[in-house]
């Protein structure tokens, strides 16, 4: 897993855990995967819900560095080809 945040990756999700990990947070509306202890302590804090959330300081100023992937997805472009068929 990695760190929405930073980029730190850690290989064991239960070592991950018991570093003091957080599975999700919330910036805003926009859920998160994934925030390492340094950066949870810096910029999240519990909100009313109980849920993890960006504290209102930092909402919007993050640079995530979960949405580079989930970009190319769609970033990919579908090449259109036309084949002509001789008999
Ligand atoms: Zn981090």
């Amino acid at each position: 897993m990695k760190c929405s945040i930073c980029g730190t990756v850690i290989d064991c999700i239960e070592t991950a855990i018991d570093a003091g990990w957080i599975p999700y947070f919330y910036d805003g509306e926009t859920e998160h995967e994934y925030a390492c202890p340094g950066c949870s302590e810096t910029v999240l804090q519990v909100g009313q819900a109980g849920e993890m959330e960006v504290r209102s300081e930092y909402q919007g100023k993050i640079v995530y560095q979960d949405a580079e992937s989930k970009d190319c997805h769609w970033v990919m472009g579908i090449e259109v080809r036309s084949e002509s068929q001789d008999n």
